[in-house]
C-alpha cells in the first residue's frame, strides 16, 4: 500500500514467532489470527475492505463478518464511502459451524470484533489451528470507559499477532486519539452498558474520540457538543 492512499497498520509486532517452534516441512505455513484494532475512524473499516481486496484477488475464498456496523444492516461500510455485504455475527452463531458449511474458506475478515463473545474469538483461534482458515479481526480495544471489551482482550490473549492502527486521529486538542468518549446530552458519561450503539439519527448516544487527558478530564472541546 502506499503511503498516504490508505491506511496501513504501523509497527506490527508478532507476539510469538511461531516458524521458529513448529515441526511443519519448509514451505507449509500454519494459519495465522491477527487482530487489529485502535479507536473510531482510525480506518480499521477501511483497512477490513482493502484486505479483503487482496485476498480474493490472489484467487483465495473468504467470508467477511461483521456486527453491528454503522449502517444497521449487514454489511461492513467505512467512513469514507466503500461498503461490502457481510455476515451477521449474532451471539448464538457458531462460527466453526459457519465456516464449515461452506466448500472451502481460506480467510476470514471479522469486522467489528470486539463485540463478539469470547465464545465467538474461541471458535475464531479454533478455526485457524484446526482448519487453516486466516483470520483477520478488526474493532476497538477498549469502551467508553477505556475498559477492555472482552473479546478485544481474547483476542490480545490469544492472537498471533497485534496490530494498533493509527491513521491520525486526533483528539479537538490535536493529540493522538487514543480512546472513545460516550457523549449524552453533551456530557461525557462513565456509566451504562458497555455496547450502545450510537451516531444514528434516532440515537441520543454519540461517541467521539479524544486523547487520553480529556478522555480523563471530561473536557469535549468547544463546538464538539
Ligand atoms: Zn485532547
Amino acid at each position: 500500500m502506499r503511503s498516504g492512499s490508505t491506511p496501513s497498520p504501523l509497527r506490527c509486532h508478532p507476539v510469538t514467532d511461531l516458524s521458529a517452534l513448529s515441526p511443519v516441512p519448509p514451505g507449509a505455513r500454519d494459519a495465522v489470527l491477527k487482530f487489529f484494532f485502535g479507536p473510531m475512524d482510525c480506518g480499521k473499516s477501511t483497512l477490513a475492505l482493502q484486505m479483503n481486496y487482496n485476498h480474493s484477488r490472489q484467487g483465495r475464498r473468504g467470508l467477511v463478518l461483521t456486527k453491528h456496523d454503522r449502517s444497521g444492516g449487514p454489511q461492513v461500510t467505512s467512513r469514507i464511502g466503500l461498503g461490502l455485504e457481510a455476515i451477521e455475527v449474532e451471539d448464538s452463531l457458531d462460527l466453526v459451524t459457519l465456516v464449515t458449511a461452506y466448500d472451502s474458506v481460506d480467510y476470514l475478515i471479522c469486522d467489528e470484533a470486539c463485540f463478539y463473545t469470547v465464545a465467538q474469538i474461541e471458535q475464531l483461534a479454533d478455526l485457524v489451528d484446526d482448519h487453516g482458515v486466516d483470520v483477520y479481526a478488526f474493532g476497538l480495544a477498549s469502551d467508553f470507559r477505556s475498559v477492555m471489551f472482552p473479546a478485544a482482550q481474547r483476542l490480545f490473549e490469544l492472537a498471533d499477532e497485534v496490530c494498533r492502527l493509527q491513521v491520525e486521529v486526533l483528539c479537538w486538542c490535536g493529540r493522538p486519539g487514543l480512546l472513545n468518549g460516550r457523549i449524552v446530552g453533551g456530557e461525557l458519561v462513565r456509566t451504562g452498558e458497555q455496547v450502545v450503539i450510537g451516531d444514528t439519527d434516532r440515537s441520543p448516544v454519540r461517541y467521539q474520540v479524544l486523547c487520553r487527558r480529556h478522555h480523563r478530564s471530561g473536557l469535549l472541546g468547544e463546538g464538539t457538543a
